[in-house]
């Protein structure tokens, strides 16, 4: 078996600085430390520049994809470290640009530098090296001892050792003495040879008790490429506020397609079983189903990137590219 680790920044390798936590930590030296007792030949490099995940964009996100797939021959599996804050969106955004990628691939980090006493970094990379040897494929997040689908998961807390969930989805595996495994990863029909991501123009506008027609069409100008709706619960908005889903309507009208994602971390979007949102549905917007808002923007973000419009965005929201979406 041979792991390669892919770092990338975030907690696990960073040093408190003047100006704060920023990557600096030998973790290389550290890495050997951990990965001395494995039954597997363990390589790892940098993906420069080390960055707070916070930093991420879609160019990141494929500068990981490009790095797994230039690694792939000497490798049957991988671990990213990963700074929390956007693992999720890394993680989604990996599932679907690696398809037919044949290889597990789990994202993990810490909470806290693999420095500090009692941090959480040796216990999750140990882990995360532990299931890339016994994970057929797919991409997962691997933290505070949960192994989740990397496209159903989401950080739910910035602080706690178990800061990860998959509200929609059951863990794949629960870590303990044995692991029990508890789920295999949902399929997806895939995409062949996509291209890869840029940097879209992706409008996030969330519903506020109060919000008027006039932000929204502040939000929503110049037109972006895609718009998400956080709206309430099961995809509803502010309807009976003047013009407010007009503007949305003439986003849609305009070619922009408008997904309808909810603020609740577990939710089955549902657009027009309310009729708060039934003119929202009646106008084309689409709704997320039961996906995480992180697996929803990247989703978003990977149609664009493949050159989708419009309303051929809004037909592919439903359907499960990775699994990342329930039926
Ligand atoms: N700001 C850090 C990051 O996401 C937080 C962490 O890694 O826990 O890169």
């Amino acid at each position: 078996m041979r792991i390669h680790v892919l770092y990338t920044g975030g907690t696990i390798g960073m040093t408190l600085t003047a100006r704060g936590l920023a990557p600096g930590a030998d973790l290389h030296g550290w890495l050997e430390g951990v990965t001395a007792n494995i039954d597997a030949r363990v390589t790892a490099s940098d993906l420069e520049p080390l960055i707070d995940s916070s930093m991420a964009t879609p160019e990141s996100w494929q500068a990981i994809v490009d790095e797994l797939r230039a690694r792939r021959a000497g490798a049957n599996a991988f671990v990213v470290l990963h700074g929390t804050d956007t693992m999720a969106f890394s993680a989604a955004a990996a599932s679907f640009a690696l398809g037919g990628f044949d290889a597990p691939v789990v994202f993990t980090g810490s909470q806290l530098p693999l420095g500090a006493a009692g941090s959480d970094a040796a216990a999750n990379v140990s882990h995360a090296l532990e299931a890339a040897a016994r994970q057929p494929g797919g991409v997962s997040v691997c933290f505070g001892g949960l192994l989740l689908c990397g496209n159903r998961a989401t950080k739910a807390s910035s602080w706690a050792f178990d800061g990860f969930t998959s509200p929609s989805a059951a863990p794949l595996a629960r870590i303990g003495a044995p692991w029990q495994w508890l789920s295999a990863p949902a399929a997806g029909c895939g995409w062949s040879d996509p291209a890869p991501y840029r940097r879209c123009d992706i409008a996030v506008v969330t519903m506020t008790p109060g919000i008027t027609a006039a932000r929204v069409r502040a939000a929503l100008s110049p037109a972006p490429e895609a718009v998400i709706v956080r709206a309430y619960g099961a995809g509803n908005v502010p309807s009976s506020e003047p013009g407010l889903v007009d503007a949305f309507a003439q986003a849609i009208e305009a070619g922009v397609p408008v997904i309808v994602a909810s603020q609740c971390p577990q939710a089955a979007v549902e657009v027009g079983r309310y009729a708060a949102s039934d003119e929202l549905g009646r106008a084309g917007a689409v709704g997320a189903g039961d996906m995480t808002f992180e697996a929803a923007f990247a989703k978003t973000a990977f149609l664009l990137s493949q050159g989708l419009r419009g309303a051929e965005v809004a037909a592919w929201i439903p359907r499960p590219i990775a699994g990342e979406i329930g039926e």
